[in-house]
């Protein structure tokens, strides 16, 4: 049966790396059909919005939706960050975001899988200037969006038998918000008495994913803490190109790279879309193609293995095209 999935282009690399990975879902001839959204900074400047209600009501009747990064800028007063819409939007409380090493690691031995709360914190968007010299940005916790996404991580680990869940917070400073994350964490590891819990300050974790990342399994914590250490921990498999994630709710989905817009390289045709080729094979696993998720996971780790047509990111000087033909000569 086809699926239909949503496909936005985004901003900076995005549109290279979208259509690099729709080249090799075209060639696995996996039954998708494709509704293109534009949304992101491009749309916004053309616009004067960055997506429109009627696209965000065709992406709700979509089985999965394809995400290319969009942009947010700092200085552009009045544009709202897209992502953060569609996860609201969507409901798509868990960002899930795996950390595996590849032939090209530095490390060899990671497999971490971390689950980021994706719906409020830090980024909740409460912020106000009582004053002009004042700025208050609220972090709100609310004890469902905490016992939501520790569930998803607890049963995670059962499901793919992991051995321990790290929760990472900062209850001895944040004593309500972090205190109620902590609370809640306690309260939902009782129920898995087969995984091993470790509760971990957000600063010290920091430094142990750096000096013993193998003693990480599954990680959970609140969203910036998971912004911030999952952007570190890309560092460790070798490039942040590399790292693939999906944003799942109870009803949607959506998948992405970990990256975002890349400008610094953007229309040079050098933009890494491996991470972005993953998350699609975790797409694909989710609307049940495991066998053909399996075959574009394989070439990937093929092309890495050889290591002879890799982008500038991860040390070699091939384009993104070159790339893409090289993973799909493995694809047969
Ligand atoms: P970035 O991730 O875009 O870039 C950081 C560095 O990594 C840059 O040097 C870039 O060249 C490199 N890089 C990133 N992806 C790469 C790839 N696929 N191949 C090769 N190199 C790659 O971070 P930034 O510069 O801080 O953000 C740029 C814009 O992207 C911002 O507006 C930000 O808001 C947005 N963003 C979007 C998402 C998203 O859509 N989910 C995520 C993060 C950032």
């Amino acid at each position: 049966m086809s699926r239909k999935i949503a496909v936005i282009r985004g901003d900076g690399i995005g549109p290279e790396i979208v259509d690099a990975t729709l080249e090799v879902l075209d060639h696995l001839e996996v039954p998708l059909e494709y509704v293109f959204i534009d949304a992101g900074l491009a749309r916004w400047k053309r616009e004067g919005v960055p997506i429109s209600d009627e696209d965000l009501e065709i992406i709700r009747k979509c089985d999965a939706v394809l995400k290319g990064p969009i942009a947010t800028p700092v200085e552009r007063k009045g544009y709202r960050s897209v992502n953060v819409l569609l996860r609201r939007f969507l409901d798509l409380y868990a960002n899930i975001r795996f950390f595996k090493s590849n032939p090209l690691s530095p490390m060899g031995n990671l497999d971490i899988v971390f689950f980021r709360e994706n719906t409020e914190g830090l980024y909740s968007g409460v912020e106000f200037r009582p004053l002009p010299e004042v700025a208050i940005s609220l972090r709100v916790i609310t004890e469902h969006a905490s016992r939501r996404i520790l569930l998803k991580a607890f049963r995670y680990a059962v499901e793919n038998n992991r051995r321990k869940v790290t929760v990472v917070h900062k209850a001895n400073i944040l004593r309500e918000t972090c205190g109620l994350f902590l609370e809640t964490a306690e309260e939902v590891a009782r129920n898995f008495p087969q995984i091993e819990v470790e509760y971990s300050i957000v600063d010290a974790t920091a430094y142990k994913l750096i000096k013993n990342p193998e003693n990480f399994d599954v990680i959970v914590s609140t969203n910036m803490f998971g912004d911030i250490l999952t952007d570190e921990a890309a560092a460790l498999v070798g490039s942040i190109g590399l790292v693939p994630a999906c944003n799942l709710g109870d009803e949607h989905a959506m998948f992405e790279a970990i990256h975002g817009a890349a400008f610094d390289i953007a229309g040079k045709g050098i933009a890494n879309p491996l991470g972005l080729m993953m998350s699609a094979t975790h797409m694909l696993k989710y609307l049940g193609f495991q066998e053909k998720a399996n075959i574009l996971e394989n070439a990937i780790w093929r092309v890495l293995s050889i290591g002879k047509v890799l982008t500038p990111d991860l040390g070699g000087s091939s384009t993104t095209r070159e790339l893409v033909k090289e993973i799909i000569k493995f694809l047969d």
